[in-house]
């Protein structure tokens, strides 16, 4: 190893974040934390720097903000604290930066990651939001600016792990099937509610939603995996990081998520990864590139694990899967539309607005109600953002007498 990478890691407070730091703290001799943000949690964020003491932390609320820079001056601690969405793209683009760790939540890690991309940075990508939203204008700006892109989501890693070793070598994405692959298999875990009736659907608690049988995470992607637009948006982010046709992309429900996603060749081999569900294990693999380093993560023993499962995703449970496949053909806005529709329509059941059918309702009202645009450029991205947004609340106004939360009796 060369020299000491710099890292600034968006969403620092956030499981991704946490996992992040959890990881680096291991190696103290190959990472430095240049900086560190998060929304609006000052006092994680405080721990954060007094253990990790970045040259920078960043919050985007104002009050959070001023909260911290008293903290800060208090401890006597050499960290300058920002405040706001711009402090997010220029602590994404510094020129000490090496590294930038995506791990903001939802649409919000957009324009971080992109400045991230711009500035020619090696790219951790948690934020799947931002290939979903503007697959591809980031890949395009990735290419322009040389910057290296490394999969954090532990298929799309898994994936990344399993083709050939030149597919994504530096910044541009293979040829796919001049590399003999046929197929990606995207493992999925099913969620909680994999078996539970249908009838009962109509009750499920936000709590039951993201208590997730394997993996721990933020509150928004366990509601996605809940209804599996999680896979949805994670077949939108396989297109776009590994140029695969929309069809040679297949969802496998994998309830153990020990194989976290499989290539299938033309000769009839299938390169599969595998591990216990940690994030630390593609988040040490993306770090340390193309060289391993030690994660912390339990050794997997298959002896244990006995039993490996494969199904096929039931669509009429899970409608959010095939309204991302829709989106993705129908091409343009429409994944804008579908994830901005999403993110509100989560945010709406886990404040016990709408019940839980009410989010792929809410979804597929707004893609029916907002023509598809081409986009040509990041504005067309934000305004089909925006207007999806103001449809989904109208949506939810309009559904929430059918669609009422009602608890579990
Ligand atoms: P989380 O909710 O635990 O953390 C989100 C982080 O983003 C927090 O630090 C929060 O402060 C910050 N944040 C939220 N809104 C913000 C805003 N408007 N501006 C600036 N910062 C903001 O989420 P998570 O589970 O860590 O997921 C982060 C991203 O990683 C998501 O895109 C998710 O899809 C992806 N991801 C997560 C996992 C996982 O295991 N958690 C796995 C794969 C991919
Ligand atoms: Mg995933």
């Amino acid at each position: 190893m060369s020299r000491i990478t710099h890292l600034t890691i968006l969403g620092s407070t956030g499981s991704i974040g946490a996992s992040t730091l959890d990881v680096v703290a291991r190696h103290p001799d190959r990472y430095h934390v240049l900086a560190l943000t998060a929304h609006s949690r000052d006092e994680t964020l405080f721990e954060q720097c007094i253990r990790f003491k970045p040259r920078y932390a960043v919050l985007l609320d104002e009050a959070a903000a001023a909260r911290l820079a008293q903290k800060i001056a208090a401890a006597n601690l050499e960290v300058q604290v920002l405040c706001g969405a711009e402090a997010l793209e220029m602590v994404s683009s510094l020129p000490e930066v090496d590294a930038v760790m995506a791990a903001i939540v939802g649409a919000a890690g957009l324009r971080p990651t992109l400045a991230a991309a711009r500035a020619g940075k090696k790219i951790l990508l948690a934020n799947k939001e931002t290939l979903v939203m503007a697959g591809q204008i980031f890949m395009d700006v990735v290419r322009r600016h040389n910057a290296t892109l490394l999969p954090i989501d532990s298929e799309h890693n898994a994936i990344f792990q399993a083709l050939p070793h030149d597919y994504c070598s530096g910044n541009h994405s293979g040829d796919f099937s001049a590399s003999g692959v046929r197929r990606i298999l995207l493992t999925a875990s099913g969620g909680p509610f994999r078996n539970t009736p249908l009838s009962e659907l109509q009750r499920v608690t936000p709590e039951q939603a993201c208590a997730h049988p394997n993996w721990v995470m933020g509150r928004k992607i366990s509601v996605d995996s809940s209804t599996m637009m999680n896979k949805g948006l994670e077949v939108i982010e396989a297109h776009w990081l590994f140029n695969a046709p929309i069809d040679a992309i297949q969802v496998v429900v994998h309830p153990q998520s020990v194989i976290h996603s499989l290539v299938q060749y033309v000769d009839g081999s299938v390169l599969a990864q595998l591990g216990n569900p940690d994030m630390r294990t593609p988040i040490a693999h993306a770090l340390a590139y193309p060289e391993r380093i030690e994660a912390g993560v339990e050794p997997l023993d298959l002896l244990k694990v006995a039993t490996l499962n494969f199904m096929a995703p039931d669509i009429a449970r899970f409608p959010c899967l095939e309204l991302a496949y829709q989106a993705l053909r129908a091409g343009g806005t429409a994944p804008a539309v579908l994830n901005a529709a999403n993110e509100v329509a989560v945010a709406a059941f886990l404040d016990k607005r709408i019940s839980f059918p009410g989010i792929p309702r809410v979804i597929e009202n707004v893609l029916a109600a907002l023509p598809v645009k081409n986009v040509n450029a990041l504005d067309d991205v934000l305004n089909a953002d925006a207007a999806a947004r103001a449809a989904a609340c109208e949506a939810i106004h309009f559904l929430a007498p059918q669609s009422s939360f009602l608890a579990p009796r």
